[in-house]
Order: structure tokens, then C-alpha cells, then sequence
């Protein structure tokens, strides 16, 4: 097992990784008429992934929120209980893993879903072996159902499988239309400057919003980077498997 020292000298740019988790929200998934899945946007992005992922020969892993559908600290999810609200958040990133799974099979392009939460009939069980042993046969997995534990977003989980798996990197993308990390919010100051790459440190003291801050100390503390990149601009999933410079480099 690498240690978190050779993890960190590993993550870089200038070249292709090899394995890596890449993150999307839920709500990348949802277009922009409102829908809760727009198939149109499904499709590109699963599109992308099969091409990126026989193009560049990287072991590909996928983490798909659910806030497209369900977010458990949402406004509907006030007055639920919050576990049971964070549960019905978990069974909706299961219904986007199924979305993707079925879109980038359509394209030639084996797939797994592994869940969190044991539902045998739809998908398989998360075993950190089985789902290194689907990579190396050049399936993308799908992790669904986040950590299966509630009270986090699928931040952490993304962070966590990253980490189990031994992936080099966590490609966070964005659909907001925010393409990195900023200095501040660029729809609100027009001064803010990207950053091209960025201590932990300086993500945190600064507070500058990125992901989770569970996510974002979790990746700090086992020295996986994260390669922040907005994931609705054509080409850029095949651009930042194969170690492009684009987005923002956090290390
Ligand atoms: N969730 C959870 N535990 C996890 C992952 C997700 O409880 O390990 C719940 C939580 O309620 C969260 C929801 O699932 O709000 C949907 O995930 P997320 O908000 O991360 O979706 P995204 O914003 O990425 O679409």
C-alpha cells in the first residue's frame, strides 16, 4: 500500500494518472429546465466518461451525489428526521449511479455499480477489493449510496473510496459554472483570480468553499489531491484524466 508521502509525490500534472475517483454532483445530471435527470445532459457526460476512459486507458471510479433528488439538510427534509433524511439522500445517488450506468453502457462501456447500502437485486455490494479488481479489468465503477452512513455529503465518501482504492487523484467537477478555486467567489467579486494549484493549508485557513471540509481535511490528512475543474465544459473529463492543465491543482 502506497504510503501518503509517495501518494503526494505521485499527484502532479504533465502526464496521465493512472487511477482516479472523479466526483459530480447529482445536480450535474439535472438540466437546465428544471428537470430532475435531463437525459440530453446524462448522455453527454456519459459520453465523455466512456470516451475518456478508452482514450486514456486511466482506471476510472465515479461518484455521483444525489442533490438533483434529495439533499438531506434540504428545506422538503426539515422536520424529518435527519438520519432518515440523509438515507433518502443516499437512495438518491443510487437512482443517478443507475442513470449513468445505463448512458455509459449504451456506449460500449462495461460498468458496476457498487453500493454502500445492500440492495442485491440492483447493485453490487461495496468490497474495496472487488471494486480495485473491476478498475484493473477497465470497468468504470460507480459508487452509489455515498458512504452509507448519513450526516455527510458525497464529498467524504468521494475523498474515502479515493483513498481505499489507492486512486492518485479526486477530480472534483464542478457545474456551477466556477471552473477552479478562486481567491473569492468569482460571481461575486469579478477580481477573484484562479488558482492553479494550492495547499490544503491555504483551502482551509482561507476558507475557501471547494468542497466539504470534512472532504477537503480528510484529503489533507491521507495527502490525496484534488483537481477542482468545471465538468460541463466539453472535452474537460477526457482533458483532466489524462493530467491536463486545467482547473485548479489542490496538494
Ligand atoms: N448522504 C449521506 N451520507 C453519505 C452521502 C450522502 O447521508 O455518505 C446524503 C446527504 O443527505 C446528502 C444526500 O445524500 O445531502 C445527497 O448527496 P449530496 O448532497 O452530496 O449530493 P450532491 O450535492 O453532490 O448532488
Amino acid at each position: 500500500m502506497a504510503s501518503p508521502e509517495e501518494l503526494a509525490q505521485r499527484a502532479g500534472r504533465g502526464g496521465r494518472w493512472g487511477r482516479v475517483v472523479l466526483k459530480m454532483s447529482g445536480e450535474a445530471l439535472a438540466g437546465e429546465g428544471g428537470q430532475t435527470i435531463d437525459a440530453g445532459t446524462v448522455e453527454r457526460i456519459a459520453a465523455e466518461i466512456a470516451g475518456a476512459r478508452s482514450s486514456t486507458g486511466v482506471e476510472l471510479a465515479v461518484v455521483v451525489g444525489g442533490g438533483n433528488i434529495w439533499r438531506g439538510t434540504s428545506e422538503a427534509g426539515r422536520g424529518l428526521d435527519r438520519s432518515t433524511s440523509d438515507t433518502m439522500g443516499m437512495l438518491a445517488t443510487v437512482i443517478n449511479a443507475l442513470a449513468l450506468q445505463d448512458a455509459i453502457e449504451r456506449h460500449g462501456q462495461p460498468t458496476r455499480v457498487l453500493s454502500a447500502i445492500q440492495m442485491a437485486e440492483v447493485a453490487e455490494p461495496y468490497i474495496r477489493r472487488r471494486a480495485i479488481r473491476h478498475l484493473e479489468k477497465g470497468r468504470v465503477v460507480i459508487f452509489a449510496a455515498g458512504m452509507g452512513n448519513p450526516y455527510f455529503t458525497t464529498d467524504t465518501p468521494a475523498a474515502l473510496r479515493a483513498a481505499e482504492i489507492e486512486a492518485e487523484v479526486l477530480l472534483k467537477g464542478t457545474h456551477s459554472g466556477v471552473d477552479g478555486v478562486y481567491s473569492a467567489d468569482p460571481k461575486v467579486d469579478p477580481s477573484a483570480t484562479r488558482f492553479d494549484e494550492i495547499s490544503f493549508m491555504e483551502v482551509v485557513s482561507k476558507e475557501l468553499r471547494v468542497m466539504d471540509l470534512t472532504a477537503i481535511t480528510f484529503c489533507r490528512d491521507n495527502a490525496l489531491a484534488v483537481l477542482v475543474f468545471d465538468l460541463t465544459e466539453p472535452g474537460n473529463i477526457v482533458r483532466a484524466l489524462a493530467g491536463e492543465d486545467l482547473g485548479t491543482l489542490i496538494k
